[in-house]
């Protein structure tokens, strides 16, 4: 279990291709073992973000923990915030999908949505995709030129140091499931009613780019994965196995920052006293 993020972190020289995405490292269990663990994970969870929360509204603390998400279609993002963020307080948390840029942010340079999303001092930020669309889908599809995307990676890697620097603990977690596994999921968005709004016709056009992506998701893992802002890589074919190492990955990114309950700084005896007079 604690071995988990040190397992998925991606090291110089990991390939793609070479993902096995039905893996399920550093836990040697199945889905129904995963269950229990997962409970009480959730719970130590939902303990960290208090703790941090609570550090900034009575201490002032500035730090704060931005998970990014990037992923297919179909790889799981979604569950990942229903479920593992969702076992949070949702008063601490800020989430943000990222989506086609609307006309307003098209006027504005590409960082300047993410810049918005950031997280406030206290809080988990989620990325639902996020900055790094602008070296995936944007150089797949050509949406600018080379010479454009190209000066994105040490741009990327320029605004996540100083995100770093001002306190923002990164968590970047890169999602792959197999192709037919992601099969598998759009089938199950076209059989099943209640499913149909995730499913969109598009998502068919960009399974058929893999090979192009597979390529942009190379590069941005090469070229993004920092000392200060490491990627993870995430094999998301079992479900329940990429929420249980993302729930690992957000309990590591806070407990090294090693918080603690903030003190009274009040005089607790005199306020029972006040409290027990009034
Ligand atoms: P979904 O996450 O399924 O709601 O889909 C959002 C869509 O918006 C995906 O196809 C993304 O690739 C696309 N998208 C996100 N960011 C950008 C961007 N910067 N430029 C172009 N398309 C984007
Ligand atoms: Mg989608």
């Amino acid at each position: 279990m604690s071995q988990i993020p040190a397992l998925l972190r991606f090291r110089q020289g990991d390939s793609v291709a070479d993902i096995d995405t039905d893996a399920t490292p550093g836990f040697s269990g199945s889905k129904s073992d995963a269950a229990p663990v997962q409970a009480s994970r959730n719970e130590r969870l939902a303990e960290l973000q208090e703790l941090l929360y609570a550090n900034w509204k009575a201490a002032d603390d500035q730090r704060s923990v931005l998970l990014v998400l990037q992923g297919m279609d179909a790889a799981g993002k979604g569950g990942i915030v229903k479920h593992v963020v969702g076992a949070v307080n949702p008063m601490g948390v800020r989430y943000t999908a990222f989506g086609k840029p609307t006309e307003e942010e098209l006027g504005h340079h590409y960082l300047w949505r993410i810049r918005n999303a950031l997280p406030p001092a206290g809080h988990i930020g989620v990325f639902d995709r996020s900055h790094y669309e602008d070296v995936l889908i944007v150089r797949v599809h050509n949406l600018v030129p080379p010479e454009v995307w190209e000066k994105r990676y040490d741009e990327i890697n320029a605004f996540e140091r100083e995100l770093v620097d001002s306190g923002t603990t990164l968590v970047k977690v890169a999602m792959f499931i197999s192709l037919d596994e992601q099969k598998e999921q759009l089938l199950e968005r076209l059989e099943d009613p209640t499913k149909y709004w995730k499913y969109h016709p598009g998502d068919i056009d960009e399974r058929l780019k893999w090979p192009a992506y597979q390529q942009a998701y190379q590069a941005m893992l090469d070229r993004t994965s920092t000392e200060y802002a490491p990627w993870h890589v995430l094999p998301c074919d079992r479900r329940w196995y990429s929420r249980l190492a993302v729930t690992e990955l957000l309990i590591e990114a806070l407990e090294k920052l090693d918080l603690s309950w903030p003190p009274a700084d009040f005089d607790i005896k005199a306020e029972k006293r006040r409290l027990s007079d009034s």
